[in-house]
């Protein structure tokens, strides 16, 4: 079944993030994990047509808002299906230099300096005990904003816009680098496509 959602392609190779990233491991996170997460979030949606025109962002926004029957499905699942669809178009082969314009500008007020905002995120999503992701998001106004969450839990919950999220679930970097997750978070920076995360600052303000 792949109604209301289908698995979003990745828009490169398996092994396009090697070595920082290993082919194996984008294999089975995207072609197991994810494709499980968009099955089972479609499955949870079986027989709630009415909810079936409205995004993930949506669902996960107003999770209250649903039949209590299905809201923990959507929780893991459909923060599952758009944490995933971040986390592949925030990253390409070589990764993208250093953020440019109004998010660079802002990165420096909220953080001190790009360095100092890295730092952060990395030591927050080391810290993230057992499965989650660490975030910078943006809010309403503009503002940024660095945490962790549990499992698949999405910023969106708390109304916050995701612009950049990395994955600490073990499934994420097992394969290569063990227990080390520090190691593979001082590594994923080599693949981050700053490009993409200014354009979605920049849509998040105009939204
Ligand atoms: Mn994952």
């Amino acid at each position: 079944m792949s109604y209301p959602f289908a698995l979003p392609s990745l828009g490169y190779d398996h092994d396009a993030l090697e070595p920082h990233i290993d082919a194996r491991t984008m294999e089975i996170h995207h072609g197991k994990h994810h494709a499980g997460y968009t099955s089972n979030l479609n499955a949870a949606l079986e027989g709630h047509t009415d909810l079936h025109s409205k995004s993930v962002k949506d669902l996960l926004a107003g999770l209250n808002d649903l039949p209590e029957v299905i809201r923990g499905a959507i929780r893991n699942n459909g923060g599952g299906y758009v944490n995933h669809d971040l986390f592949w178009d925030i990253m390409t082969p070589g990764g993208a230099g250093a953020p440019s314009g109004t998010l660079a500008e802002v990165i420096k007020e909220t953080f001190g300096s790009l360095e100092t905002f890295k730092a952060k995120l990395q030591s927050t999503a080391a810290g993230q005990f057992g499965s989650g992701w660490g975030w910078l998001c943006v809010d309403g106004n503009g503002r940024l904003s660095c945490f962790s969450t549990a499992n698949q839990d999405s910023p969106y919950m708390q109304g916050l816009t995701p612009i950049l999220g990395v994955d600490v679930w073990e499934h994420a970097y097992y394969l290569n680098y063990q227990n080390r997750r520090p190691d593979y978070l001082a590594a994923w920076w080599d693949v981050v496509n700053w490009d993409v995360v200014a354009s979605r600052y920049s849509e998040a303000g105009q939204g």
